[in-house]
């Protein structure tokens, strides 16, 4: 019998979905890829499945993946396609499917991944904005579904392997003081500010030490990406937002710190590489050879920290104000950004438009706590709908 781990990849034809393959094919003996998904890039799909052979291939958009059956059918490859989010929560639940690797960037990522946890799926999070704007539903799902949630955000990974044996999602361990919870601080780190305002999504897009997809390397650039993380810890940890805090580390070597009770801090290191985590996520709590070269400390030279400057990154206090407010701000926070950064990147509005839009959005809309998912679907749109509209004002 086929003992291998059956892994469902939502999000493959993505950086952490390319990695997350990289990762499973050093270990064909242990892992089988069962399902592949994507957005609409339906030809990247087709060549994974012509190298990872999985049971089926699901594309969100309809009319490419309807390319994508005929593909596949003139290609003689047994992959059964599907499409749209329905196919996407078939496969995330599907009861052959033992791992479930959430990797879809935005909210389109926020069903299939909740279908995951609810089925009791092994998730490997990586779509930090599902857990963000759906927070508490979503942590009722990994209860409900008695999932396994392992963070795959290299910070979180970071303190999940800090903190001591047991993690229980969503609860604190008495144990723990502080989170401290790194940051590279992105391109724009010590550019004079006033440049901020004329830089280009290209620009925005190169991130010193990570390669990742365009909307987190703009998320990093803004220090949004923070944001969303201290509310993501915050959930994973059981921490108020007041016990996290967020520190400048240019180098991206140490990913994140827990603080005990008793003083002692420790920390995890490894050179900038997603395939750590990713590989800590899979085979938890064994270790596995991700690919990852070895980390050298005296050719990386000085390991430097600092306070964040907030004047500079105003997308992080916004962030950590809704971190603060609880619910619903964070659902518009994320909501507002993901239509914000699109703007810049579509050469819409300048880089610190995002910001200011955010803020609108969030000034305009006034917070009730979310009383089921489709509270927090029906905000989610409501706040698209706002920053669209404050974004045709420029
Ligand atoms: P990416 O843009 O490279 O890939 C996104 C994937 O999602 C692609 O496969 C795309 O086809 C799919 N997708 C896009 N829109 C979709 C839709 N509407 N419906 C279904 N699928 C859709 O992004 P990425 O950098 O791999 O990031 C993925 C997630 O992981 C994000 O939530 C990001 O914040 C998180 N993350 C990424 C990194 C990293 O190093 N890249 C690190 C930590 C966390
Ligand atoms: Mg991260």
């Amino acid at each position: 019998m086929d003992e291998r781990q059956r892994v469902t990849v939502l999000g493959a034809t993505g950086s952490i979905g390319e990695n997350t393959l990289d990762v499973i094919a050093r270990h064909a003996g242990r892992y089988r890829v069962f399902a592949l998904s994507c957005g609409s890039r339906w030809r990247e799909l087709l060549a994974q499945c012509r190298v990872h052979a999985p049971e089926y291939a699901v594309v969100a958009d309809h009319a490419a993946a309807t390319e994508l059956r005929a593909a596949v059918r003139a290609e003689g490859l047994r992959v059964e396609v599907l499409a749209g989010e329905a196919g996407l929560v078939e496969i995330a639940a599907h009861p052959d499917t033992d791992i479930v690797m959430a990797a879809i960037v935005g909210a389109a990522g926020l069903m299939p991944t909740i279908s995951a946890a609810r089925a009791g799926k092994r998730v490997l999070l990586a779509n930090k904005e599902a857990l963000v704007m759906a927070g508490r539903f979503f942590m009722d799902a990994v209860r409900e579904g008695n999932a396994a949630l392992l963070p795959i955000d290299s910070e979180h990974n970071a303190i999940f392997q800090c903190l001591p044996g047991g993690y229980r999602a969503g609860q604190a361990s008495p144990a723990v003081r502080r989170l401290l919870l790194t940051a590279s601080g992105g391109p724009f780190r010590s550019c004079p500010l006033a440049d901020l305002e004329h830089v280009t999504p290209a620009q925005a897009v190169a991130h010193p030490n990570w390669v990742m997809g365009r909307k987190i390397s703009v998320d990093s650039a803004t220090m949004m990406n923070k944001g969303l993380e201290l509310i993501e810890a915050c959930w994973l940890f059981g921490m108020p937002s007041s016990r996290i805090e967020v520190l400048i580390h240019p180098q991206s070597v140490v990913h994140s710190l827990v603080e005990f009770v008793d003083g002692s801090v420790l920390a995890q290191l490894g050179n900038p590489d997603m395939r750590v985590p990713i590989a800590c996520g899979l085979s938890w709590p064994e270790r596995i050879e991700s690919g990852a070269g070895t980390l050298d400390l005296v050719a990386g030279a000085s390991l430097a920290f600092e306070a964040p400057d907030l004047a500079r990154f105003p997308c992080l206090a916004i962030a950590m104000d809704a971190a603060r407010a609880g619910g619903c701000a964070a659902v518009v926070l994320n909501a507002a950004n993901e239509i914000a950064v699109q703007a810049f990147l579509d050469g819409r509005i300048g880089f610190t438009r995002i910001a200011s839009t955010i803020a609108g959005v969030l000034d305009s809309l006034g917070c009730t706590e979310p009383e089921s998912l489709e509270h927090v679907k029906a905000m989610d749109l409501e706040a698209r709908a706002i920053a669209q509209r404050l974004l045709k004002n420029v």
